[in-house]
């Protein structure tokens, strides 16, 4: 069996947290009998100071013919001037758009060895974490219309949260189809005590529960989930919400479950290509050091064997080598800052720990 993946690597910490997911593909393809076929693309500011544009059309080809699309992070403090279409950050609002990912996927586990990172208290998380938020990705807010103009009191700006009903219909039905497959509830979050598109989402969410039955909706609004997620987080299993509250929230998620470091996600449409790639950015302030933490981008890469290429097996491999290298102590800086291994070792263990 042989896969053709795209691999965008991006800025900042992208392409050192991403060798070591390649690294461990290719230890699992050797030890699974598949094949790898690994094809870098150009994305972010790279792309822009290599060709003009942080998505060329060579990219966007790329991922229309692979299997899957691995991706590293983009953006930094280099680009912050740049015309806001050629922004690091539009290449990849932009590949989610064209390839249709509108559902983002974003699992917030609790790693037993990681319980001492957990900033919360032991009564708060002795129930565990394990959460999936469920963040519509194509739409809202980040998309919308955007603009300045002068106003009476100076300059005004402004930015559209705009959805509609079939956007929040697919994200629904994604979210629902999940939950019916895990523990049947879900938090809807919004903001419909204020926002007219919540009261929309929240129209629309509760038509698609009709259909099932099975599971628990249930609704909270933003600032109360904030809290919320703190105050007991194991009350959440599935988590539906818009595209800027899901960004939110589940950084908010990654800090409580050890370190933004180690979340990954998935951004899926109806098709099987699906785009994966770790929550965080390209942290600018550690790029180049060698000491980021790559579980992040290697779990992505579970959830992109799991999901796009059906090879639950390997990604329960790559998964399990994870949770060993984690058992035996190892830490990179952002979870202990005095007894830390680089992000290339912490590369290697994990890849040797491939059973
Ligand atoms: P960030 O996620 O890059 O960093 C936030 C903090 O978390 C920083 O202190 C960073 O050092 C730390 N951190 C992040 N990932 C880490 C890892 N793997 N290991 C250890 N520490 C890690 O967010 P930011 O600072 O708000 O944004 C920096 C740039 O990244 C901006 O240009 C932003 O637009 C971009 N960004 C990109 C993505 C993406 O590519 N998906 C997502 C968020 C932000």
């Amino acid at each position: 069996m042989s896969f053709e993946i795209a691999v965008l690597k991006g800025d900042g910490i992208g392409p050192e947290v991403t060798d070591q997911s390649l690294k461990v593909l290719l230890n699992v393809a050797s030890k699974y009998g598949i094949s790898f076929d690994f094809t870098d693309g150009l994305i972010g500011g790279f792309a822009y100071d290599k060709t003009g544009t942080p998505l060329p059309q060579e990219t966007i080809d790329l991922c229309k013919k692979s299997d899957a699309v691995l991706l590293g992070a983009v953006g930094g403090p280099k680009w912050d001037k740049a015309p806001n279409d050629k922004r690091p950050e539009m290449g990849l609002l932009s590949i989610r758009k064209m390839l249709g990912l509108y559902a983002n996927i974003r699992p917030a586990i609790l790693i037993p060895a990681l319980k001492t990172e957990c900033p919360l208290k032991d009564e708060i998380i002795n129930n565990g974490i394990n959460i999936t938020v469920v963040r519509e990705l194509t739409g809202g807010i980040y998309f919308g219309e955007k603009g300045r103009e002068i106003g009476a009191n100076g300059i005004e700006a402004y930015d559209i949260n705009k959805y509609n009903e079939m956007e929040i219909r697919r994200i629904a039905n994604v979210a629902f189809a999940l939950a019916s497959k895990r523990n049947k509830k879900i938090v809807s979050i919004d903001k419909a005590n204020v926002l007219e598109s919540s009261k929309l989402w929240r129209s629309v969410v509760e038509e698609v529960s009709k259909s099932f039955s099975d599971v628990k909706l249930c609704h909270m609004y933003v600032d109360n989930a904030a809290m919320q997620l703190v105050k007991n987080p194991a009350q959440f299993d599935i988590i539906l919400t818009d595209n800027m509250f899901g960004d939110i929230l589940s950084d908010e998620a990654a800090q409580i479950t050890g370190s933004i470091g180690i979340l990954p996600s998935a951004s899926l449409g109806d098709g099987t290509l699906g785009l994966y790639e770790p929550i965080h950015g390209s942290a600018p302030d550690i790029a180049g050091k060698n000491v980021a933490n790559p579980i992040a981008s290697i779990l992505s890469a579970a959830m992109m064997v799991r999901i796009s290429l059906g090879l639950e097996e390997v990604a329960k491999s790559i998964e399990n080598a994870v949770n060993i290298t984690l058992e035996q102590g190892y830490r990179t800086q952002d979870l202990d800052n005095e007894n830390y291994i680089s992000c290339s070792k912490m590369g290697d263990i994990i890849s040797q720990n491939i059973v």
